[in-house]
């Protein structure tokens, strides 16, 4: 089981951690934008077999979950791999910018694999390819420093910049970005596919024939078997045949 500590930089309130309000006049708070790829990172890899997830920060937005507390769940946890989702600022309205992804100071070499493919992939998808002098970048970061697991800070795109902040500011970018962050994932820590119940089955007509082949539909599921008795009744008002199974 490969175990992920997934984080979204900062929470809602973060002072200073907003776009720049010339560029996007509702000043939207970095958590949101770090936290929105965070989300479909999780989705995307609840499709997956033989991984855990812990997320660290607030999912709401509104705890400060001070990093100390971060690094310690994560190291807590045992994980595997920590990935921490941030966007950059420094430009102060300026152009250019890209995505920079962070490790430590000093780092082996599995950390540094992750930081690259993390970077490349990131950036081949995306389009958001800057000019950062350094776009694989080490630096004394909390995150980065106090987690006993390989770890990565990406900074995904600048927001006060007038080339990245329309972008990073899309949906379609965040989605972009977390395909790509997950593409990595699936592929160092092995990941396989779930099963997936809802296709594979029109091509397999090896029993039955289309002429008898009955197909179900069903109206609900119910735990308490007088809502099934209700829906049962409701449906018979309707005038539908209905059977509890
Ligand atoms: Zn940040």
């Amino acid at each position: 089981m490969f175990k992920l500590a997934l984080v979204a930089g900062h929470y809602l309130e973060t002072p200073g951690k907003r776009c720049l309000k010339s560029i996007d006049p509702n000043e939207t708070r970095e958590w949101v934008l770090n936290s929105r790829i965070c989300d479909k990172i999780e989705s995307l890899l609840a499709q997956y077999d033989g991984i855990e997830v812990l997320r660290i920060d607030d999912r709401a937005g509104k705890k400060n979950i001070p990093l100390i507390d971060r690094t310690n769940a994560a190291n807590k946890f045992d994980a595997d791999f920590y990935l921490s989702i941030h966007h950059n600022a420094g430009i102060n309205g300026g152009s250019g910018g890209g995505i920079v992804a962070y490790v430590y100071t000093k780092v082996d070499d599995v950390t540094k694999a992750w930081q690259k493919e993390l970077y490349d992939a990131a950036a081949a998808q995306t389009g958001l390819k800057g000019n950062r002098s350094v776009p694989l970048a080490s630096a004394d970061l909390h995150e980065c420093r106090e987690t006993k697991m390989p770890a990565v800070l990406m900074e995904m795109g600048f927001m006060d910049s007038t080339t990245d902040t329309p972008i990073i500011l899309t949906d379609d970018y965040a989605a972009k970005s977390a395909d790509a962050l997950v593409s990595v994932i699936v592929r160092r820590a092995g990941l396989t596919k779930k099963p997936d119940n809802n296709s594979g089955n029109d091509s397999d007509n090896s029993n039955t024939n289309s002429s008898d082949k009955l197909y179900h539909v069903q109206a609900g599921a119910f735990k308490d078997k007088n809502n099934a008795e209700k829906l049962k009744q409701d449906l018979n008002d309707s005038g539908f045949d209905a059977i509890i199974k």
